[in-house]
């Protein structure tokens, strides 16, 4: 099936309250273009100097989401346009990127990742980090960043009493933390595999590749 006909079943299949982001990561110009026609505004990228090439060869109104994991020193390629970083796991990075947006007169928004698999490997926050960081008096003198929300990813895996359980986790937390910051609207959790079963459990954003430019 085409990227077109992949992007409209997608739809079909989340609310319109729930925001799509199409996770492009390694595809050609052409395919982002033809999920653009469609009517895409959306996409993710999970390396900076790759996004940042599609950022300067397609559509100024596309809204380019950071989804990987993010080193500090390649923050200043993309403060410019970045519209939101999915994946901010330490002070020291939230620090980098309020630095780099002042210096662009912008504010960026920015989600905390969440540690919620029970893999070792994957980034993020624990629950103690992510309180501990959203009441700290550090945080809140950044006036060039905003956090509006929690991402994580469960993990990799077809147990869905697992995954479940895990988003479950991500979802709670956001209540949480929402006790500390009541702005806080975004919890961006589901990907291809998963995403039917985040979307139950209270997903308000959902990353989707391989399901709408097929498989990497
Ligand atoms: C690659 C990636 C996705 C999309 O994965 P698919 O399984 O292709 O939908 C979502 N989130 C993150 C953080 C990713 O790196």
């Amino acid at each position: 099936m085409s990227i077109a006909e992949n992007l409209k079943i997608i739809k079909q299949n989340i609310p319109k309250e729930v925001t799509l982001v199409a996770v492009s990561k390694t595809k050609p110009i052409a395919d982002l273009m033809e999920a653009y026609e469609a009517g895409q505004r959306i996409f993710g990228e999970n390396k900076i100097q790759e996004m940042t090439q599609k950022w300067e060869a397609l559509p100024k109104d596309i809204e380019w989401h950071m989804i990987g994991h993010v080193q500090t020193n390649k923050v200043k390629y993309m403060a410019e346009y970045v519209a939101l970083v999915h994946g901010v796991d330490s002070f020291k990075l939230l620090k980098e990127i309020n630095k780099q947006a002042k210096k662009h007169h912008r504010t960026i928004n920015c989600l905390l990742q969440v540690h919620i698999a029970e893999e070792e490997t994957k980034f993020g926050l624990d629950k103690t980090e992510l309180l501990e960081l959203l009441n700290s008096d550090e945080f809140n003198a950044l006036k060039n960043i905003k956090v509006i929300g929690l991402m994580g990813m469960a993990t990799f895996t077809d147990n869905e009493v697992q995954v479940r359980k895990e988003f479950k986790s991500l979802y709670a937390l956001f209540k949480d933390a929402k006790t500390i910051v009541n702005t806080l609207d975004t919890v961006s959790m589901g990907m291809s595999g998963d995403y039917k079963i985040a979307i139950e459990e209270g997903s308000t954003m959902v990353r989707i590749g391989s399901s709408i430019f097929g498989s990497r």
